[in-house]
């Protein structure tokens, strides 16, 4: 520890110790770090589009769980300060976070690398406006993106309220961590869904996974939970019907407060773009997963957890990710033809930017966003669905179960293939780009761009 924290932290335990007297001197000399908390509901209101499939033809018809925004606040002993925000949604698009983050650095001062958005990824959730256009938004009636529209409005309202909620009410607390196993999760790419109980049985599943379930615990000056953050790195995909819902992570983080009265539990999608929940499509298979992931994280939370230090290090920058060669304008036209109804609502799409003044760029600005607490745990964020290659990269070359690598983070702007998905092609590598709009594939060397801006990030 270095000098000028002995300092602060015996300011803070005289300050600790006349708040609170009710808690022992023991517990307030830990509580170097300070945490506010909330959550606002982010249920739609409205049966607007559904987010998640192609097949979908009509709107949310019914509830199965609400879905829910919350904001976690965490103050260092220096009175630095980052705020993870976590969605019960499939993605969020870079305009997004850039309007609320201006909003949050107006009312509240704080900078675009102190704060994250996770989403959970839910495929039962809203379809919100500037992601998967042409999946969601290009191909329904203007109704029905006018209803996309004024959902991702008052969307964005809460949560700038949310944060402010969070950043109102700080206290004291101590942060421990810790990493738990759930295997629910399998490689989609290697594995034939029909076949996988089988597979799973003789233990005979292929393909790279990632089963850690990193847990962070945030407890008062009293002991008590307040609040738990666990990710998780697998498709939110056990559900497709027309109900909204937040999936096996929305059941993860219900089971979690049931069990924790008077917790928020906050859940994060790991790199999990190539891995499903198998096998799937039943309520009741999602409540079995998610109960199965809040056991993991609880069983985390049971053994010694590593104390986290109160020193917080945020970054976050954009970085040109480049493309693989662009379309021709004779490309897309053709494409605008297509009897396939997403094929042509990109071309139309990419088509009126162009006649816009907005020629096709060569590279998208993809945010690296990274958080160290204490010096164990590093927090990686990272923009778009992001394959388990990555994880596994940087935990090797990091700091192994301390590193913590989400996607679907900040902006979910398309797959992220590594360079070995790209080169074997199929959905993941490429095919999904259409959904998402972007006018081709990636380059090959963006997977090592990404990892090199995480290094550079966290290299001291
Ligand atoms: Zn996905």
């Amino acid at each position: 520890m270095r000098p000028r924290y002995l300092f602060l932290l015996s300011l803070l335990v005289l300050v600790t110790s006349f708040n609170l007297p009710c808690c022992s001197v023991a517990a307030a000399e830990t509580a170097t770090w300070q945490a506010g908390t909330a959550r606002v509901n982010v249920t739609p209101e409205k049966y607007i589009w559904m987010a998640g499939y192609g097949g979908r033809n009509r709107p949310a018809d019914g509830k199965l769980t609400d879905l829910w925004a919350k904001a976690l606040v965490l103050v260092d002993a220096d009175g630095d300060r980052a705020v993870l925000v976590t969605l019960d949604l499939i993605g969020l698009s870079r305009e997004f976070s850039q309007s609320v983050c201006s909003r949050l650095k107006e009312r509240h001062g704080l900078e675009r690398q102190q704060i994250a958005f996770c989403c959970s990824h839910t495929h039962t959730g809203p379809a919100l406006v500037r992601n998967l256009s042409p999946l969601h938004y290009l191909i329904v009636d203007k109704e029905q993106q006018d209803l996309i529209q004024e959902y991702t409005t008052t969307l964005e309202d809460r949560v700038v309220e949310v944060v402010g909620q969070a950043l109102s009410k700080t206290a004291p607390v101590r942060l421990s961590w810790g990493s738990g196993t759930a295997t629910f999760a399998v490689n989609r790419r290697n594995n034939p869904s029909n076949q996988v109980p089988q597979l799973r049985a003789e233990g005979k599943l292929k393909g790279p996974q990632d089963h850690d379930v990193p847990v962070l615990a945030v407890r008062d000056a009293a002991g008590e939970l307040r609040a738990v953050v666990f990710g998780y790195a697998c498709h939110a995909t056990v559900l497709s019907f027309y109900q909204w819902s937040g999936d096996y992570p929305g059941f993860a983080q219900i089971e979690f407060e049931k069990s924790h009265p008077g917790c928020l539990a906050m859940f994060w999608a790991g790199c999990g773009a190539d891995q499903n929940p198998l096998p799937r499509r039943t309520v009741e298979l999602a409540m079995e997963y998610g109960t199965r992931l809040a056991k993991a994280a609880d069983e985390v939370l049971a053994k010694e957890m590593q104390v986290v230090e109160a020193d917080l290090k945020t970054h976050f920058r954009e970085i040109d990710l480049p493309l693989a060669e662009l379309p021709s304008r004779e490309q897309i036209e053709q494409d605008a033809k297509s009897e396939n109804k997403y094929t042509a609502a990109r071309a139309k799409m990419l088509l009126a930017r162009i006649d816009g003044g907005q020629p096709l760029s060569q590279t998208y600005p993809y945010p690296v966003e990274t958080w160290q607490l204490g010096d164990k745990v590093q927090f990686v964020t990272l923009g778009g669905e992001v394959v388990v290659d990555f994880a596994l990269r940087l935990k090797s070359e990091l700091r192994g179960t301390g590193t913590w690598v989400a996607g679907f983070s900040n902006d979910v702007m398309a797959y992220i293939a590594s360079r070995r998905v790209l080169k074997e092609g199929g959905y993941e590598g490429g095919g999904a780009m259409v959904y998402y709009g972007l006018p081709t594939v990636w380059a090959p060397e963006s997977e090592d761009m990404i990892i090199d801006e995480v290094h550079r990030q966290l290299s001291p």
